[in-house]
């Protein structure tokens, strides 16, 4: 499956890892950026320094003035919301068929949650939390897009969920692309796993849609199809829908394995559930009688394997599912 992955358009903000353009002139060293490169087509962009602000630069903060946010450069004191809304307005429009972004954490450009807000450009403490002016353009204009900083992609449950966004998101891009019926009816059969532990609610109407009995055309199918996957996986999945199909998995062996076997597969199904294990235990357990039993229709299912294998990797912040 591996050489299957098509590569995701990302946008990441330049200074994480492309360029040395942050306030101080430095650049910030991203592991898992530097992960994604082979397998991403990465398009990057500094929206300070595009709109003119140089590197190094006086550093910038939102100030909070008559009930709105205003972009100012602390020792000029420049206001430079109007230059920042209009760069916005005009990159974002230029962008296409991106597939997810990673941007920087709490920069009061590029940030989309917790970027502080201040009373004024003296010295104080923060008064509020919001995103930056990039952040916010990006969170409205792609409701559906995986969004996350690259502080958020340390977490390991957030990250899995993003690479698996981006993944299937560039995966159907081939296929509207294609506009051909059997890409897509090939497409909703491959990832009916997936979406089953995403949404029950929105595989239901995606699989309607591909039945298409009411005759539509490919260009009208693909539209809605495309808006039912982007809203099936908004959410993370509960780990319970993951043991759901899972369970629903090991049906599909139920005959040829041992009870021994089955019992083993049952015990670590309850640690994951426990937080004892990681989803990858009971996951590959299936995945090897998968091959062991030569179970086709199992194996091209993308609910096994959404992103290519050596992005998996166990580093995490910490907070287990806790990722809010
Ligand atoms: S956070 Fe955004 S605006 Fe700030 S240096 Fe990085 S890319 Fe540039």
């Amino acid at each position: 499956m591996e050489d299957k992955f098509p590569k995701p358009n990302i946008f990441s903000s330049k200074c994480l890892g492309f360029a040395k353009c942050r306030w101080n002139g430095e650049i910030i060293q991203e592991g898992f950026i530097d992960k994604l490169k082979p397998h991403v087509k990465f398009i990057t962009t500094c929206p300070e320094y595009e709109i003119g602000l140089g590197i190094p630069r006086d550093p910038i903060r939102i100030v909070l003035k008559q009930n709105a946010y205003r972009l100012m450069q602390l020792n000029t004191e420049r206001d430079l919301t109007e230059r920042m809304n209009g760069f916005v307005s005009e990159y974002l429009a230029s962008l296409k068929e991106i597939d997810g972004f990673i941007l920087k954490d709490r920069s009061p450009s590029c940030g989309i949650k917790e970027v502080k807000v201040y009373p004024g450009l003296e010295p104080s403490s923060s008064i509020k939390k919001t995103s930056g002016f990039f952040g916010e353009g990006v969170l409205k204009r792609y409701p559906h897009a995986a969004v996350e900083t690259e502080a958020r992609l340390n977490n390991f449950t957030i990250r899995g969920h993003f690479l698996t966004k981006v993944f299937t998101s560039a995966k159907f891009r081939q296929v509207k692309a294609g506009q051909k019926m059997k890409d897509l009816v090939q497409f909703h059969a491959e990832n009916k796993f997936l979406l089953m532990a995403y949404s029950q609610k929105e595989l239901k109407v995606m699989g309607n849609i591909v039945a298409n009995r009411s005759g539509k055309g490919m260009g009208e199918l693909l539209e809605s199809y495309e808006l039912s996957l982007r809203k099936a996986l908004d959410s993370m999945p509960k780990f319970t829908s993951a043991i759901n199909v899972l369970t629903h998995a090991l049906g599909y062996f139920s005959k040829k394995l041992a009870s021994q076997e089955k019992r083993f597969f049952l015990n670590s199904l309850e640690e994951y559930r426990r937080e004892q294990v990681p989803l990858s235990v009971p996951v590959n357990l299936i995945y090897s009688y998968i091959i062991r039993f030569k179970e086709e229709y199992l194996k091209q299912q993308t609910f096994f394997k959404p992103y290519p294998e050596d992005l998996s990797e166990v580093k995490d912040s910490g907070r287990g599912r806790s990722y809010r």
